[in-house]
């Protein structure tokens, strides 16, 4: 079974591991690079951002992570993860982390011209049933979204109506949302889902091949 790790140098690490937990994988706080080289995907999760960026750089993770991402590790950003997964971050400090994984432009503390945090139902691409309950807490928005991005939800009515809030390039996932905090484990299994299917293609199903 897939081993995913979540980063673990600042955040909300605890309650994406008890998501991907109840998503059925084993899940492992990562600190240290022979951690992040055992996982076969990555939760970058909410926090701060600049902060992260930081003590990625002290743990000496930054570039094995980038390089990581870069050679398709599935990675699933949420809020400040989806901040430095961004190839551009706007409203941050000048010499903040970006992990260039997803082609977007990203601007941080966005909503907090209107109201810091906000709860809103969202349609989800990919999510079947009912609308998500999304989380917002100083949350991000993404402002351009190359050609090879998916935008999976936007936010439906109010002042931020249309802004996208869930994206997906390739192997890398991120909103801006919190779904850890709400019991709701279907975007984690989505991510699961990711992570299953990059093992698969790495190990195709019927297990070693034989020389017979
Ligand atoms: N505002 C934070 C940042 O800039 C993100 C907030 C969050 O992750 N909940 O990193």
């Amino acid at each position: 079974d897939p081993v995913v790790g979540v980063l673990a140098l600042q955040g909300d690490v605890r309650e994406h591991l008890a998501a991907l937990e109840a998503a059925g994988v084993r899940a492992v706080g990562v600190r240290r690079p022979a951690e992040l080289a055992a996982v076969d995907g990555l939760v970058i999760p909410g926090g701060e951002s600049t902060t992260m960026g930081l003590l990625l750089r002290t743990f000496g993770l930054l570039d094995p992570l980038r390089a990581a991402v870069a050679g398709g590790l599935p990675t699933y950003g949420s809020c400040a993860g989806m901040i430095l997964l961004a190839s551009e971050i706007l409203d941050t400090r000048p010499d903040a982390v970006h992990l260039d994984g997803l082609d977007v432009t990203v601007r941080r503390n966005a909503f907090g011209r209107q109201v810091d945090s906000f709860e809103a139902d969202l349609d989800v691409v990919g999510v079947s049933g009912p609308p998500v309950h999304a989380v917002f807490i100083r949350a991000p928005w993404v402002e351009r979204v190359g050609p090879d991005v998916e935008v999976l939800a936007t936010v439906p009515a109010g002042p931020a109506a249309g802004r996208v809030v869930a994206v997906r390039q390739n192997s890398v996932l991120a909103t801006s949302f919190h779904p850890e905090v709400t019991g709701d484990r279907r975007i984690h299994a989505m991510f699961v889902d990711m992570v299953r299917a990059a093992a698969e293609r790495a190990e195709p199903a019927g297990g070693t091949a034989r020389a017979d």
